[in-house]
């Protein structure tokens, strides 16, 4: 029987995009907020040295899985939307937990991705409920869970329609009470042998307090995960819900240095996108400028604003400490490709246009 998580005989790897990053390309991507979204100050504040410090992807959890029914749960569909306004501030995508299948629909509605945390990794009708859902999916690890299990798990997403499942890795209960689960390593290259798709870990559920997350998170990455999930807080002592294990910003700023070359890598994919979409911005309001030149009967060259233009993106690139020189003659290029696709879209030639 095809089984569709799992490798089929060939090496071939899986990569999930979510909002602008894609996960399993070889990139190590930061997943990184705070456990829950507590008010538009925590999630602004957090968001704002998650960015700076470079991870990829912002969490939060609105919708929260407590053991105890009288601890705070989330500020549920609020907290979806402080989530998304301190992404967007920060062109982060994000992530957040859905534990009811009735709640797919409006979860999905405001995250990039969505998580199935580790309490429902055998929730089969969420599980199914996900699987109907056009997002990616970060499919945590059950702290009881085997590695068959967790990956028969995914198969129940992958068997509903949606391909887009990154597996989290936080740990296994064991004899020892000393961390709140053991990080269970092994399961990284154990995964990547049986599937196809996506892992990182999770050092902070596993853990259960800062000191142990920096180190269990280098190791997650040596061992070859894809990425990691981190909460941060900004005040991790004023947290509503497990303060213990939450890095504040010193410490999530010196475990992104840690992680170094390749987290920067990260950034760069990300910025290099957001430069395509910018491409792909200037080029369409480039289209629209000249079907109404057209239909006005203007010339569709204006010699006089690609000097100004140029002037100004060179001003700009000083001011950031570029070389103007070298900014204008990508400019020069930008001006260009924006000339060659008002041609294709208004179907004229070189000569027709001058
Ligand atoms: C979380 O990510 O906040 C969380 C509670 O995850 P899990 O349910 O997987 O422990
Ligand atoms: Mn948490």
């Amino acid at each position: 029987m095809e089984m569709k998580a799992h490798r089929n005989g060939d090496g071939a790897t899986t990569t999930v995009t979510v909002g602008s990053t894609v996960i399993g390309a070889g990139a190590f991507t930061v997943m990184a907020g705070p456990c829950a979204v507590e008010s538009e100050q925590q999630i602004m504040a957090a968001a704002e040295f998650i960015a700076e410090g470079g991870a990829s992807i912002l969490r939060g959890g609105a919708f929260k899985v407590r053991r105890s029914p009288y601890a705070f749960q989330g500020l549920r569909e609020d907290g979806l939307k402080l989530l998304r306004k301190a992404g967007d501030a920060h062109h982060l995508p994000i992530v957040s937990e859905v534990i009811e299948p009735d709640d797919v629909e409006l979860v999905s509605h405001y995250v990039d991705m969505l998580q199935v945390g580790a309490s429902n990794m055998q929730n089969f009708v969420l599980l199914r409920a996900v699987g109907r859902s056009e997002r990616p999916i970060l499919l945590k690890r059950g702290p009881s869970a085997t590695i068959d299990e967790w990956l028969m798990a995914a198969e129940y997403i992958l068997n509903e329609g949606n391909p887009n499942v990154v597996l989290g890795e936080q740990g296994i209960r064991t004899f020892d009470t000393r961390t709140a689960a053991t990080l269970d390593i092994s399961s990284i290259p154990v995964v990547k042998q049986l599937s196809h798709l996506p892992v990182i870990i999770d050092p902070s559920h596993a853990s259960g307090a800062s000191a142990f997350v920096a180190p269990l998170a280098l190791a997650g990455r040596a061992a070859g995960a894809d990425g990691l999930m981190i909460e941060v807080h900004p005040s991790p002592e004023d947290a509503l819900t497990e303060g213990p294990h939450q890095l504040d910003r010193d410490g999530y700023l010196a475990l992104m240095h840690a992680l170094g070359i390749v987290r920067l890598r990260a950034d760069i994919d990300l910025v290099d996108r957001e430069i395509v979409r910018l491409l792909a911005r200037r080029v369409k309001r480039a289209v629209e400028i000249a079907h109404i030149k057209v239909e006005e009967g203007i010339p569709l060259r204006s010699p006089d604003r690609e000097v100004d233009l140029l002037a100004d993106v060179r001003e700009e690139a000083e001011r950031l400490g570029l070389d103007p020189k070298i900014v204008h003659r990508m400019f020069e290029e930008i001006i260009d490709y924006s000339r060659y696709e008002q041609r294709r879209a208004l179907g004229v030639d070189d000569q027709d246009t001058g």
